[in-house]
């Protein structure tokens, strides 16, 4: 009873292999010139494929300059399959605007000659998902549209040891952060500046996919950071057709001068953690400035518009450059550890261009900027020096921008408020 049980099961096995390869044959000519492969030799390889390959599964991700098909043939698809894929995809997604580190998921067997996809999944965009799938033998593609709705989110969340990371814990994108950042580096410093505990909020314009998850940020609307008493708000608004960003009294952000002349986003604050053996916290007579306490290499940018006055060691500055900037300021910078070409005196650098990296060169014990500002001759506290604002809006615009931060102020509220109920 056994024996014959096991006779019609390998016979079952048998029609099978002729099904699947009969089936293949047929269904292939269609879209390649796959030789058909005839039932003897069907029948001779019935005893090497015992049974039907599992469907399993995995995730290929696009090394840079790869293309679809390369991937697939990489993974041991055949040359004609890995092109039918490849062909079906690019139907609905050109392999120019696929970037690396796109992943795909797929579903495929393992055959004697290779893999074969059965499946390829991938979104290649945020509002798109493209999939290839065997159908019949023949390799077909598909666009699935993903609805995305405009929304209006507010992330908030506590300073720890830096305000970048405390944001991305937070779940704000990192672009969205270094926006953020680069907006309050005019008004903030970022390290003396922010305490540990400093709370932020930050309101932008967004899509949210069915999920309900933000899958882009469109616009930064309105950051909060709220530290040592202080509340440094700033709003994005539109005038003229330019979105610029003001602080609450409708003067520019964008200032002459930077409080932070290093990438304020990375930076740690001073009481917080991983700032080690920060020299000196403060300005005083006797210190001239204020110190970055940075890693080393961290790009040091010029705190305004201005023309390099000295470059060079100087001392126990080390490598250092200076810079006049307009109404009367000046700007050094000390401890580099190098400093960038074309920086020489005399040359004429834009607020934000990169002068060297953070280092420790002449008295430093450990890698941070040191920084002066020199007004009229005298130096004055870096940390007290707002710089001239840019920009101020006055009459109608003003009205506007009032009007618009009553409402933003309202909306961040309500935000607030809702979030609370749902997480109730
Ligand atoms: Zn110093």
């Amino acid at each position: 009873m056994q024996g014959l049980h096991l006779r019609y099961k390998r016979l079952g096995t048998f029609f099978a292999v002729i099904v699947v390869l009969f089936g293949s044959s047929r269904l292939y000519k269609y879209c390649s010139s796959n030789p058909t492969i005839s039932p003897e030799i069907a029948t001779s390889v019935s005893n090497i494929i015992p049974k039907e390959p599992e469907i399993l599964e995995t995730t290929l991700t696009l090394g840079s300059g790869g293309s679809v098909q390369k991937l697939l043939t990489s993974f041991g698809v055949t040359k004609e399959a890995a092109l039918q894929i490849s062909n079906a995809f690019s139907q609905y997604q050109s392999h120019r605007t696929l970037k690396s580190g796109q992943s795909f998921y797929i579903r495929y067997k393992k055959l004697e000659d290779g893999v074969q996809i059965e499946s390829l999944q991938a979104q290649p965009s945020i509002d798109q998902k493209v999939s290839v799938t065997m159908i019949d033998g023949c390799y077909v593609g598909k666009a699935e549209k993903i609805n995305l709705t405009p929304t209006v989110h507010v992330f908030e969340g506590n300073v720890r040891s830096s305000f970048y990371s405390s944001a991305l814990k937070a779940g704000v994108p990192s672009k969205l952060v270094q926006e953020a950042a680069d907006v309050l580096s005019y008004v903030v410093n970022f390290q003396h500046g922010i305490k540990a505990g400093a709370t932020f909020k930050i309101l932008c314009n967004a899509l949210k996919n069915d999920q309900g998850n933000i899958v882009k940020i469109e616009q930064l609307r309105f950051v909060s950071l709220h530290t040592n008493g202080q509340r440094h708000e700033i709003y994005s608004f539109k005038d003229n057709g330019k979105i610029r960003f003001f602080d609450s009294n409708g003067n520019s952000v964008v200032r002459s001068l930077l409080q932070t002349p290093l990438n304020a986003a990375k930076l740690c604050v001073t009481s917080g953690f991983g700032v080690r053996r920060h020299p000196i916290h403060g300005f005083s007579h006797k210190h001239k400035g204020v110190d970055f306490g940075a890693a080393s290499g961290t790009p040091v940018l010029a705190a305004g518009d201005g023309r390099v006055v000295s470059c060079g060691w100087y001392g126990g500055y080390g490598n250092h450059v200076k810079i006049r900037h307009e109404g009367g300021y000046e700007t050094l910078y000390g401890h580099l550890k190098y400093i960038n070409k074309g920086i020489r005196p005399g040359t004429h650098v834009s607020q934000r261009q990169v002068l060297g990296g953070v280092g420790m060169t002449g008295s430093a014990t450990g890698p941070h900027l040191h920084f002066e500002v020199i007004l009229n001759g005298r130096h004055i506290n870096p940390m007290k020096v707002q710089g001239l604002p840019t920009f101020k809006l006055t009459g109608g615009s003003l009205k506007k921008f009032e009007a618009m931060k009553q409402q933003t102020l309202k909306e961040v509220v309500e935000i607030i408020q809702t979030k609370a109920v749902v997480a109730e």
